[in-house]
């Protein structure tokens, strides 16, 4: 049986959390939730929210804990699609966002969350180098680009740099990583629902460990 997962990604930008987390969400047949995609599909849409959200994200801050929970809890509880699970990215971020999302999730709490580790240094070179397709949000890289030139393998969409994947802001968002959201691994830890995974190797490796770490979680 290998439906279903109700579970969190940590892991510093550039760990890999966007690759790795749709994959997991085809394995379990979930719904990937990245709280970065949603944001910047309502920054492209021009949305009320996007107007809101796109300056703090070029900068590399965060949205405020108010705006994001509101966002995450319509999403987990809106539509029926999150009934057999969710793989949740970009969300909880801080202590604040953890705890409203433990609320959020009483009825029915995570079964796991993966801090996928990698250092600073490595992540440091891989956001250089990534470029992202502008539609379906696809990770590509420098040296792992689409096969026709720029044009995602996807969707056909133009695969590009993101915008806050300039120095300053990468800097920022580390920063940001460190003080705010480095401090759920332990506050996960205490509650007993921290695994941690060796984000290095390839793709297909580090999919295989999340595999065997959540899998020996479920339904526990
Ligand atoms: P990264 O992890 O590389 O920063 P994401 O795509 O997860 O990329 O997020 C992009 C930006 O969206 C963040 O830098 C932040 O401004 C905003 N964001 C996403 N999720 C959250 C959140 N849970 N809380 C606050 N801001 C968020």
């Amino acid at each position: 049986m290998t439906l279903g997962v109700r579970m969190v990604m940590l892991g510093r930008q550039g760990a890999g959390k966007g690759t790795q987390c749709v994959r997991l969400s085809r394995h379990y047949v979930v719904p990937h939730i990245s709280t970065g995609d949603m944001l910047r599909a309502a920054v492209r849409e021009g949305t009320e929210l996007g107007l809101k959200a796109a300056e703090i994200m070029s900068d590399g801050g965060l949205v405020p804990d108010d705006l994001m929970i509101g966002i995450v809890e319509e999403r987990l509880g809106g539509n029926g699609t999150t009934a057999r699970g969710y793989v949740l990215d970009g969300f909880p971020r801080t202590v604040g966002q953890a705890e409203a999302l433990a609320e959020i999730t009483s009825a029915r709490p995570l079964d796991v969350v993966v801090d996928l580790d990698v250092a600073k240094a490595v992540v440091l070179e891989r956001l250089a180098g990534r470029r992202v397709c502008d539609d379906c949000a696809a990770n590509y890289s420098v040296v792992a680009p689409p096969k026709y030139g720029w044009v995602c393998d996807n969707c056909g969409g133009d695969v590009v740099q993101r915008e806050d994947d300039t120095p300053a802001a990468i800097e920022k968002r580390l920063a940001a990583y460190e003080s705010e959201t480095a401090p759920l691994i332990a506050w996960y830890e205490q509650r007993g629902l921290l695994e941690v995974v060796d984000g290095l190797g390839t793709a297909a490796e580090v999919t295989d460990r999340l595999l065997s770490a959540i899998d020996a979680r479920r339904g526990s």
